[in-house]
C-alpha cells in the first residue's frame, strides 16, 4: 500500500530524513518507534504530503503521492485536486486530535464524506453515527469537541479519518497528549482496526502496543532506519546498539 524509496527531506540545513526506504503492505501494522527528533513524524507527514519531500518517491497505492510522473522521468506537481483526492485514501489521526471545535462529535465525522465526498448529508450522518458507535461513543454524538475527554476526541478523530474509507491510516502518537487513564480506550479501539484488517502505520512511544499489535516494528534514529522486523525481533532480540539504548531508556 505505501511504499517509500531515499526520502530525503531538510529543514532548512538540518537534514531531518536521511534516505529512507519503507514499504507498508495490505493488511499489515508497522509501528515506527525511535527518539524524540528522529524523524518519525515528519517521515508520516511526508506520506500524505503534509510535507514535501526534497528527493525520493513515496508511493500510495502504485500512484505517486503529490506528484505526477512525466515520460521523461521528470516529476510535475499535482494539482490541488487531485492532491485532496489523493489524502482522502490516506486517513490522519494527529497528536492533538485536530478536531472542528465547531462542530459536533457526528458532524465531525460527517464533514468530510458529505463536503468533499459529496454524499448526501442525511447518509454521511447515519453512516457517522455507526462509526461512532463502534469507537464506542454512541451517547457522545451530539457533543462537542470541548465537552469530550481527550480520550473520547481521539475515538472521534479515528472515526473521522475512517470515514473517508481510507486504504491506510497513519497515526502521529495518538496517545502521547492523553491522560494515562485515557490511553487503553484508545489504544483498544487501534486495537479492533488492526484486527479488522485495517493497513495502519504507528509512530509510538507504546511499546507494549508495538509488541503486541504491530506486525512489523520499524526503529528510527536520526533520520536512518536502523533496522526494522517482527517485535521479537526487534523489541526482544535485537542486536543494534542504538536499539539497545532506547529501549533500556523506554521499557
Ligand atoms: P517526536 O517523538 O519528538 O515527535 P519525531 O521523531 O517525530 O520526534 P520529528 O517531529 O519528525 O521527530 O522532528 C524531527 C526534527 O525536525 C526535529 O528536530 C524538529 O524540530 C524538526 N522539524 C520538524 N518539523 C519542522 C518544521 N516544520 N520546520 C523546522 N524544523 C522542523
Amino acid at each position: 500500500v505505501v511504499s517509500a524509496r531515499s526520502v530525503r527531506k531538510s529543514f532548512g540545513a538540518n537534514e531531518i530524513l536521511k534516505g529512507i526506504d519503507l514499504d507498508v503492505n495490505a493488511g499489515e501494522v508497522v509501528c515506527i518507534i525511535g527518539p524524540s527528533g528522529s524523524g518519525k513524524t515528519t517521515l508520516l507527514r511526508c506520506i500524505n504530503q503534509l510535507e514535501k519531500i526534497d528527493s525520493g518517491r513515496i508511493r500510495v497505492n502504485s500512484e505517486l503521492v503529490g506528484y505526477r510522473e512525466k515520460t521523461d522521468g521528470s516529476l510535475v506537481e499535482l494539482r490541488y485536486d487531485d492532491l485532496r483526492r489523493q489524502r482522502q485514501k490516506i486517513g490522519m489521526v494527529f497528536q492533538n486530535f485536530n478536531l472542528f471545535p465547531h462542530l459536533s462529535a457526528v458532524d465531525n465525522v460527517a464533514e468530510g464524506p458529505w463536503k468533499i465526498k459529496k454524499e448526501e448529508r442525511s447518509r454521511a450522518l447515519q453512516a457517522a453515527t455507526e462509526l461512532l458507535s463502534e469507537v464506542g461513543l454512541a451517547e457522545r454524538v451530539n457533543y462537542y469537541p470541548s465537552q469530550l475527554s481527550g480520550g473520547q476526541q481521539q475515538r472521534v478523530a479515528i472515526a473521522r479519518a475512517l470515514a473517508m474509507k481510507p486504504d491506510v491510516m497513519l497515526f502521529d502518537e495518538p496517545t502521547s497528549a492523553l491522560d494515562p487513564e485515557l490511553v487503553g480506550e484508545v489504544l483498544t479501539v487501534m486495537r479492533d482496526l488492526a484486527s479488522s484488517g485495517m493497513t495502519m502505520v504507528v509512530v509510538t512511544h507504546e511499546m507494549s502496543f508495538a509488541r503486541t499489535v504491530a506486525d512489523r516494528v520499524v526503529f528510527m534514529a536520526d533520520g536512518v532506519i536502523v533496522e526494522q522486523g517482527t517485535p521479537e525481533q526487534v523489541l526482544t532480540h535485537t542486536t543494534q546498539q542504538r536499539t539497545k539504548d532506547f529501549l533500556a531508556r523506554v521499557d
